[in-house]
């Protein structure tokens, strides 16, 4: 049946992509080594420079953010070498994956997917390795999986705290102009990013930003890459060029997101997403309905995962809202599958677009009879209202976690 009005996209990626972006993206391609592309790849890869807060160089790959983890791999380490990685959730478990792939050892910190990594765990494995055998540190920040934040500048505090020379590397994947995040600020050498999330753009580039530590690793590292090489893009860059055919009309829309981050300015960017999952985690505790993360200091802005009631599957419900409502909510990846669905709160949406969509759960929790306590949107509009768009409440400190 043809559906009016438009679909409700509020999963956490790839996100709703803003009319403005789509109209750039529908330009005419152009030539890839003409004139004009070059003033759009310099423009390009300054601007997105900003969104990472680093000065040093972003490289662009068209790719998806898994190729993105596996240059931020093999650019900066070698066969063998080992790599200390934390279990937060599925995209942890698949960076992982891809890092045995590749031949790397990693020390894996397990985990019940409802934390961050821990600092306090950085230290011991650091401190208690005297040899420095460990190359790496690899850390998600947000965990798409979850709704779960590990907190970056802590974990660079620890490695310095334990005085190892490790490298930090980073998924920011959907934290990226969203979640506070600093590159150079933090020490981080290899930030990946990718398109699809809070950039606004369809998927299909992906990001690494690379610090000066990052790049004098990368002229000793052995393990084999070609597609991935950081240093043919970086020379051919310098000219607004690239190694091999980049994705010309995604840098369009790039560029136009940009401009759009910048007119509404990152802080305000993060204080709108805090404020969306203050609002969401209100209506699940008003539900009657556990979020997955445990750590008030972890809470993600950009999705809430809500767990079903015991012997609910969250994957009925999920398809009743889409089609019900004409809305898609995140579904459980891995362990989660059946147990929880995510709400997206990510991207391009303002306070009505929220309130919608917790509307369609609400609405959808009652048609499939998953047992909870009506009223949960009242409470996240309560709160909408209330708090000014750009304030940094504090309301959740307050509520302790259902169960
Ligand atoms: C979406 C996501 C990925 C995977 O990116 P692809 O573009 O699907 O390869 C990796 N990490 C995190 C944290 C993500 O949210």
């Amino acid at each position: 049946m043809a559906k009016s009005g438009r679909h409700f996209l509020q999963i956490p990626g790839p996100t709703n992509v803003p009319d403005r972006v789509l109209r750039a993206l529908s330009k005419p391609t152009i030539d890839h080594r003409g004139p004009e592309f070059a003033t759009l790849a310099k423009e390009v890869l300054s601007g997105v420079k900003d969104v990472f807060r680093t000065s040093s160089p972003v490289i662009i790959y068209p790719g998806s953010g898994t190729g993105a983890w596996e240059a931020s791999l093999v650019n900066t380490l070698s066969p063998g070498d080992k790599v200390l990685m934390f279990e937060t959730g599925h995209f942890a478990t698949l960076w992982k994956d891809v890092a045995t792939k590749m031949g790397l050892q990693v020390d894996w910190v397990t985990s019940d997917w409802r934390r961050g990594a821990d600092p306090a765990v950085v230290y011991a494995k650091l401190a208690d390795d005297g040899q420095h055998a460990i190359k790496a540190v690899c850390v998600v920040h947000n965990e798409t999986s979850t709704g779960v934040v590990s907190r970056i500048a802590d974990i660079r505090r620890q490695i310095d705290a334990a005085r190892h020379p490790a490298l930090l590397l980073v998924d920011t994947i959907s934290s990226l102009g969203s979640i506070e995040y600093r590159h150079e600020a933090w020490g981080v050498d290899v930030t990946v990013g990718c398109s699809q999330k809070g950039l606004m753009l369809p998927p299909g580039i992906s990001f690494n930003a690379v610090s000066d530590k990052a790049l004098a690793a990368s002229k000793s590292a052995k393990l084999p890459r070609a597609y991935w090489d950081w240093e043919p893009m970086l020379r051919d860059n310098k000219a607004g060029f690239f190694p091999y055919t980049p994705s010309t009309n995604i840098l369009f829309g790039l560029r136009e997101s940009l401009l759009m981050i910048a007119d509404e300015g990152l802080d305000n960017i993060v204080a709108r997403h805090e404020r969306f999952g203050r609002a969401t985690r209100a209506a699940s505790r008003a539900w009657g309905l556990d979020i997955v993360a445990v750590n008030p200091n972890e809470y993600s802005g950009v999705l809430t995962a809500v767990m079903m009631p015991e012997g609910r599957d969250a994957d009925a419900f999920r398809q009743i809202v889409l089609e019900r409502f004409d809305m898609s909510l995140g579904t459980g990846l891995g362990r989660l599958k059946g147990k929880v669905f995510r709400i997206g709160h990510l991207g391009d949406l303002n306070d009505l677009t929220l309130a919608g969509t917790l509307s369609g759960v609400e609405m959808g929790l009652k048609l499939a009879d998953v047992p909870h306590k009506p009223g949960g949107v009242l409470v996240a509009l309560d709160m909408l209202a209330s708090e000014s768009a750009s304030a940094k409440a504090t309301a959740d400190k307050s509520l302790a976690p259902v169960s």
